[in-house]
């Protein structure tokens, strides 16, 4: 926190912007005790944060009341989570099989009748909850071939398909993609645009596979006739298919510091096997399919053309990373195919875009000189070392990153791109990524969403500003999100808002 006390105090920050003392009346008159700037409101700490009324109490002197005198240590195996237990209560034996018939019957009616909270879309929730990683090895045609074992289906639970609106759909699928834990989702409907020009002709070599269209009614694995590959992945025609992205807030937080966990990903990355089994289990029961993407190298869409397609994210200078209007680079993406239909959301602008342009603060910090810092964007994919860059697809007006530039100096750093072992510096650094909760980002971003005209200063503010790096063990001390990342982006007043 000290840096927000030194030459460049967020006080002058919002000075020069006109509206010193604005935020903090507001903030201080809802909060008791008062603060007297921003930088103490902030103020947070390591350590588990109550709110200031709560009272801390002696040591065995809890607010229930305990004889000291009586108490024994207890023997966990008399504990009533037993059957055994509990038959040794007459009360517990008195009509058990009456009792529980009846409670079997209770949840069958609730079933059948479809009663509130017990109703299809509540079934595929739940059934998609009890699918974990240990389920089977997914391949591309994922729960088309196989539904049977992630768990119930509609037919199993003697529900019809499920049917309703493209809205509605939406609206379920992405209820039940929060819940099992990602944050962003964007959909889009596979047409032309995508079967011509931007699905992938092979996947990754070592991954083996040619993705193509066939007018077929499902998904399915042949060998590739062209030879290249091993297999042909086949995306049927006969049904609409739709290209779902899933992506997941990562805490800029636990990146900020040069060290072994700053890395692009958080500690929670691999959810995505959990939530390709979970959201199998959900369409499952609605009688829908979820396939491709067997891992990272066999994405069935890229997330560089997902995230501004489909508007969870905007393009940006750091080029194959997409910038979210929440916080910047710090999100992880994956996506996949299904046949549920779902309205698709569209690109947005919240001014990520044109920003990039004027601030290239990631360029400035990238030790390998990889990213572009050239002021405008442009159609010509430069050469790398003379060669056609076969790493770029040519179409975007883009900042072209030179990926072997990257690959070579994240190799000479250990793995990453500090001198010692340390995080992205491009997403280290990005302004966009910063701290949501702080109130002068949150003014930033709604500036940059409406005009261009305080860019550079923005960008300048924030390198003057320092926030992008600091001391690995200060993260340490520090107010932590569960997870490494913050749960409330997109939640409207913390979540369970109507
Ligand atoms: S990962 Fe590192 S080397 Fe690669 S572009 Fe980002 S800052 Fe540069
Ligand atoms: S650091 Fe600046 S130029 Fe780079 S991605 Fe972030 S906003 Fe864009």
């Amino acid at each position: 926190m000290s840096v927000f006390h030194s030459t460049v105090t967020r006080r002058d920050f919002m000075k020069a912007l006109g509206l010193a003392g604005a935020g903090i009346g507001a903030a201080a008159a809802l909060t008791v005790p008062q603060f007297h700037d921003l930088d103490e409101l902030a103020a947070t700490g390591p350590g588990f944060k109550r709110d200031w009324y709560v009272k801390e109490r002696d040591l065995f002197n809890p607010t229930i009341e305990i004889d000291w005198g009586v108490m024994k240590r207890y023997n966990g195996r008399t504990q009533s989570q037993s059957t055994g237990v509990l038959q040794q209560y007459p009360s517990y034996n008195n009509g058990v099989d009456d009792r529980k018939a009846a409670g079997n019957a209770m949840a069958a009616a609730r079933l059948a009748n479809q009663d509130p909270g017990y109703s299809q879309k509540f079934q595929a929730l739940n059934n998609g909850k009890n699918n974990r990683a240990t389920y089977p090895t997914w391949t591309f045609t994922g729960t088309y071939s196989d539904s049977k074992s992630y768990g119930s289906t509609n037919t199993s639970l003697g529900l019809p398909k499920w049917t309703g609106t493209p809205e509605e759909a939406y609206n379920m699928f992405y209820s039940a993609m929060r819940y099992y834990g990602y944050t962003w989702l964007g959909v889009t409907e596979i047409e032309d645009h995508w079967r011509n020009q931007l699905f992938d002709l092979y996947s990754t070599t070592g991954t083996n596979s040619m993705y193509t269209f066939e007018n077929v009614d499902a998904p399915y694995i042949a060998a590739d006739p062209t030879g290249v590959s091993k297999e042909k992945w086949v995306i049927p025609t006969n049904v609409q298919i739709y290209g779902v992205a899933f992506s997941e807030a990562a805490s800029p937080e636990a990146r900020k510091c040069p060290s072994a966990i700053s890395n692009s990903n958080n500690s929670i990355v691999d959810k995505a096997s959990f939530l390709r089994n979970r959201m199998a289990g959900f369409l499952n029961v609605l009688g829908y399919h979820i396939f491709g993407n067997t891992g990272d190298q066999s994405m069935p869409l890229h997330t560089g053309i997902m995230g501004p397609l489909t508007g969870y994210a905007e393009a940006s200078r750091q080029n194959n990373y997409t910038l979210t209007s929440e916080n910047g680079p710090h999100h992880n993406d994956f996506t996949m195919l299904t046949d549920f239909a779902m309205s698709p959301t569209k690109p947005m602008d919240a001014g990520i875009w044109k920003f990039c342009a004027g601030c290239a603060t990631c360029a400035k910090h990238c030790m390998g000189r990889a990213i572009s810092l050239d002021k405008e964007p442009t159609y010509d994919i430069p050469t790398t070392d003379g060669l056609t860059s076969t790493f770029h697809n040519p179409g975007p007006k883009a900042f072209w990153l030179n990926w072997v530039a990257c690959a070579t100096n994240r190799e000479a750093c250990g793995g990453d791109c500090w001198p010692q072992k340390g995080g992205r510096m491009c997403w280290i650094q990005c302004p966009m990524g910063n701290d949501k909760a702080a109130m002068i980002h949150a003014l930033v971003r709604t500036t940059v969403s409406q005009t261009s005209i305080f860019n550079s200063f923005f960008a300048t503010m924030e390198e003057k500003m320092s926030y992008g790096i600091y001391e690995p063990d200060d993260w340490w001390k520090m107010s932590l999100p569960v997870y490494g990342q913050d749960s409330t982006i997109g939640a409207a007043k913390g979540g369970y808002a109507k």
